[in-house]
């Protein structure tokens, strides 16, 4: 009798972690992508979050410690605000919004 192949933990993990860095680059070419758009088109808003300030780009919200630094400076007149699901749950969870 053949021994059966068990799956291994270890590469369930290897495969959830190259999963999870292949979004994160994706998630990125889409902010990069969003970047460039609006610095060739100052109609092009970019959204903040009302309440953490965070940045969405390209349907991504970027932590705060990601805040590109290719933003112009003139940024804030093209900012439209928003709330990050982050701030939704965290208000959620507050009893504050439904
Ligand atoms: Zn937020």
């Amino acid at each position: 009798v053949e021994p059966a192949i068990l799956p291994s933990p270890d590469l369930e993990r290897r495969i959830e972690r190259a999963l999870a860095d292949a979004r994160r680059a994706v998630d990125r070419s889409h902010v990069l992508r969003a970047a460039r758009d609006m610095l060739a088109d100052h109609e092009v808003l970019i959204t903040r979050c009302a309440w953490c300030r965070r940045y969405a780009l390209g349907g991504c919200w970027l932590r705060r410690e990601e805040t590109p630094r290719f933003l112009p400076p003139d940024v804030a007149r093209s900012v439209t605000h928003g709330i990050c699901p982050d701030c939704v749950d965290d208000l959620r969870a507050r009893g504050l919004s439904h």
